[in-house]
């Protein structure tokens, strides 16, 4: 293709002028890089940023990770959401350590064999961290190889996968993969978004065939929206004698192995008391009552919409031992000692929001 070169030099020498000082792009360390990646998979760049420099100091490398108790990862991974990240960066941390003396494989087959690592986090090891000649496609590739290419069918579909991902591994420069493939991301990131692409400041825009015929509104095509589901929740801060109460999801539940207040799905027309009265003597044996509402938290879990009616309710009778039905563990604990346990995103913005309110 005989404008590539032009292309790509373009996009390098933007690359290299416009392109952000990030924290894992200093050294390109496997083990940054990798942690980089798998934070940013559904978690704004603001908040990794955040989030990074605190993982490091308690997780420095590889097996300080692999030694990690479980509820330490869980507990400060709260607050990026989607769990399963950090579980499966604590069990492939755990297989290195084993099996490749705490190094992530410059290997792409090998590397795709580990927890979490897909196609795309695999090419960003191998042409990020070891600037091997892998591709990766992202959200913002797509949108700008959609945009660059004039995709006329969505980006999702078959067809367009194959064609974003084969010119995404045509296009690598030879031994400039790390930063030719930043640079489409960074692109994509910067100029070419969603909504309002700054093509008058584009390096490509003498490349793009969308802007050429006039067609960069309509790409990327949309494909079909995602339907969402609507579902209402409640759970309930449970306090007795200035303690409160606490049990832990089962290991092969939503959100196993994090700590929560009872509470559940509200049923046909339960009103959101009669359900969190239901779900705590299921889910734990105690009457509660006296149940005052807190606040309404919104939340969204995949594709799910949820409102989590939150409230506070004190125990009906004298005996504070639960008979779990729904958790592997339970506590009563003070409000300071909240701070030590994980919790889902909702039930921690919980807690902040009572702050000092807490078992009052
Ligand atoms: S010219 Fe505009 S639409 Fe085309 S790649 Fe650049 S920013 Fe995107």
């Amino acid at each position: 293709m005989a404008q590539a070169p032009s292309l790509q030099d373009s996009l390098l020498a933007w690359f290299s002028e416009h392109g952000r000082n990030l924290p894992w792009r200093r050294e390109y360390q496997p083990y940054h890089v990798w942690l980089s990646e798998i934070m940013l998979q559904q978690t704004q760049m603001e908040r990794v940023l955040a989030y990074f420099p605190r993982w490091l100091a308690a997780f420095p490398d590889l097996a300080s990770l692999a030694q990690a108790e479980e509820q330490e990862v869980l507990r400060l991974w709260e607050g990026l959401g989607y769990y399963s990240r950090a579980r499966n960066l604590h069990q492939t941390a755990r297989i290195l350590h084993r099996h490749h003396n705490s190094t992530l494989p410059a290997d792409h087959a090998a590397l795709l064999k580990l927890p979490g690592i897909g196609r795309y986090t695999a090419g960003a090891i191998m042409s990020l961290a070891f600037n091997l000649p892998c591709p990766i496609v992202d959200a913002n590739v797509e949108r700008l190889f959609a945009r660059l290419f004039n995709l006329a069918e969505p980006v999702k579909a078959k067809s367009s996968q194959a064609f974003i991902w084969g010119k995404a591994e045509e296009l690598i420069p030879p031994g400039k993969a790390r930063l030719f493939n930043q640079s489409l991301m960074e692109l994509g990131a910067l100029v070419c978004q969603p909504r309002a692409p700054k093509c008058a400041a584009c390096p490509l825009r003498l490349h793009c065939a969308a802007l050429a015929r006039g067609l960069v509104a309509q790409r990327p095509v949309a494909g079909k929206a995602r339907e969402t589901i609507a579902i209402r929740m409640v759970t309930g801060v449970l306090s007795h004698r200035g303690r409160i109460f606490i049990q832990k999801r089962l290991a092969n539940d939503v959100w196993p192995n994090l700590w929560e207040f009872p509470g559940g799905v509200i049923e046909g027309d339960e009103t959101p008391e009669e359900a969190l009265r239901r779900e705590y003597l299921e889910e734990t044996g105690f009457a509660i009552h006296r149940p005052e509402k807190l606040l309404d938290l919104k939340h969204s879990y995949t594709r799910y919409r949820v409102t989590l009616h939150c409230y506070a309710c004190r125990l009906a009778g004298s005996a504070t031992r639960p008979r779990l039905a729904a958790a592997q563990e339970y506590r009563w604990v003070t409000p300071g000692e909240l701070g030590h346990f994980a919790f889902p995103a909702p039930h921690r913005r919980l807690i902040d929001r009572l702050g000092a309110g807490l078992a009052q």
